[in-house]
């Protein structure tokens, strides 16, 4: 008989967490898990898996105009948000059922209440009540970061945008990183007026500076109103700041609100008080329906427990961990966000199997953060694996094979915008080292373009593949010459 009520506490029923505790009770360890909130986590509930389906919602109102260049004849009427939402709520509830279900059926046990580490091998509930653990998992996640400054409090944040009641009319978006990329396009496209600040020289740092080029020129003609080297300084109600203007006050928005379908987290003032006054750096001065923060994200470590026994937090609040994902207390591990390794869902599921594998299955399995591929939904889509040019340069000498063109579906209408196909190839050992992709499905495109660069593949592997015609991606086994060499 185990000293311990658990071989596994979990806690956070996000994608990390579910994976690991499902994962672990297949062994026949007994696991228990706790989410305060709703089961699925950031990705399901409040990131990816909403936030895609506003990417399709929001990529009809072109396929319309596209339809009607193609002869089509067709009417279309507003994009109805209130029946879109409706649809969208009782997708995420399935979902979560799904989670809930997924865990039952592997036997683990689960608490819906917030738990925090009271000792090495002890998590204490908001109940007060304790439970023992032979080891304990920390996944919960992280939350939007929003930037300290007057009046931040009237913006809103990706947590929030799945919740309005209605569409702006217009919207501001700062930063200029994955989500507020994404959401450039996808409120565009569902007829948002959107302007965006960024306050560094390009979107996407980080990204293929080619890439990111041409990503922001695609978000400008679908008419986003980029504004790079720009940020916000001072938010106020633009009634306070000029009483002439319509819509609410600071105390209606003090007033509070609850979230329009009763779930979630809502700071009350957000994003219901009417329009608000904006101040920039560039001297501007602006009103907005609505301001979204999408100023990066910060693990959820506060309040844990963890430095009380010992656990070691970094500077940027994430939980410090080994190559096994296990913290300075040997009985506590942590994957996903919290640690701030690499934010990507699939990355927690992986870091959450190889966690049961060292620990569960005798088998000591470190996580491999090399090679992921990834997606940006913006509009142009980007899928991405491996070096940037910068990166690669730096690292060795290389040869850029790149070709950017307007693809048939495109041309045939009239329509300007192009797509990027791009190879990173090393010159002294010919392995692709990053590949690059600015194209309608890029995310669908890089997946696989991803097993070939994982395995690698030699530009020369990439040259004896048939092309399948007419496509774009055939481009990728058909650059014969570099464009140039570094
Ligand atoms: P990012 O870190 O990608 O971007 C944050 C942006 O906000 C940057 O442009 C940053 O500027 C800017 N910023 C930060 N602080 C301030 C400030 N005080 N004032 C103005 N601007 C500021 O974070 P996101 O919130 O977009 O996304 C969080 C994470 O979620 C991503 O890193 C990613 O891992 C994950 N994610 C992945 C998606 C996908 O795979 N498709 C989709 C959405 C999220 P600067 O560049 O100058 O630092």
């Amino acid at each position: 008989m185990s000293k311990f009520d658990y071989d596994l506490f979990v806690i956070g029923g996000g994608s990390g967490g579910v994976r690991a505790a499902r994962v672990a009770g297949a062994t026949g360890a007994k696991v228990a898990l706790a989410e305060e909130d709703r089961y699925g986590g950031t990705c399901v509930i409040r990131g990816c898996v909403p936030k895609k389906l506003m990417v399709f919602a929001s990529t009809y109102s072109e396929a319309f105009q596209e339809a009607a260049a193609y002869g089509w004849e067709i009417s279309t009427g507003a994009f109805n948000w209130g029946a879109f939402h409706e649809r969208l709520n009782s997708e995420l509830d399935r979902l979560e059922g799904i989670y809930r279900n997924l865990l039952k059926n592997s036997g683990v046990e689960t608490f819906d209440q917030r738990a925090k580490v009271a000792d090495a091998h002890t998590v204490e509930l908001a109940d007060g009540t304790t439970k023992t653990a032979k080891h304990i998992l920390i996944a919960v996640g992280g939350h939007p970061s929003v930037p300290d400054m007057p009046g931040a409090e009237y913006g809103i944040t990706s947590d929030d945008i799945f919740h309005l009641e209605k569409l702006p009319e217009t919207m501001l978006i700062v930063g200029g990183g994955y989500i507020a990329c994404e959401f450039a396009g996808i409120m565009t496209g569902l007829g948002v007026k959107v302007c965006q600040y960024y306050r560094g020289a390009q979107v996407l740092r980080g990204f293929d500076d080619e890439a990111r080029g041409l990503i922001a020129d695609g978000m400008r003609d679908r008419g986003v109103d980029l504004h790079t080297g720009t940020n916000i300084i001072e938010m106020k109600l633009a009634k306070d700041h000029d009483p002439e203007m319509e819509g609410g006050t600071a105390s209606d928005a003090a007033a509070g609100a609850e979230p329009p379908d009763g779930k979630g987290k809502w700071d009350g003032k957000r994003g219901t008080a009417g329009p608000i006054w904006v101040k920039s750096t560039n001297g501007g001065e602006m009103v907005f329906d609505q301001v979204l923060f999408a100023t990066g994200r910060t693990p959820n470590t506060k309040d844990l427990g963890l430095e009380d026994v010992g656990v070691k937090i970094g500077r940027r609040g994430e939980i410090i961990v080994d190559e096994y994902s296990q913290t300075d207390v040997p009985s506590i591990y942590a994957i996903g966000d919290v640690t701030n390794r690499v934010n990507l869902t699939p990355v927690a599921i992986r870091e959450g199997m190889a966690f049961v594998e060292t620990v569960f299955n005798g088998n000591p399995t470190p996580v491999d953060h090399d090679l992921i591929p990834s997606a940006v939904f913006t509009q142009p889509e980007f899928g991405t694996v491996g070096l940037s040019e910068e990166e690669a340069r730096e690292q060795e000498e290389i040869e850029v094979y790149a070709t950017s063109f307007r693809p048939m579906q495109q041309a045939f209408i009239d329509e300007k915008g192009r797509v990027l196909m791009k190879l990173i190839v090393s010159k002294e050992t010919r392995k692709v080292l990053g590949c690059h992709i600015v194209a309608d499905h890029a995310g669908e495109m890089i997946q696989l373009a991803g097993i070939a660069v994982k395995m690698g593949a030699t530009k020369e592997d990439f040259d004896r593949v048939c092309a399948v015609h007419p496509t774009m991606s055939e481009e990728l086994v058909t650059m014969k010459v570099p464009v140039r060499t570094a």
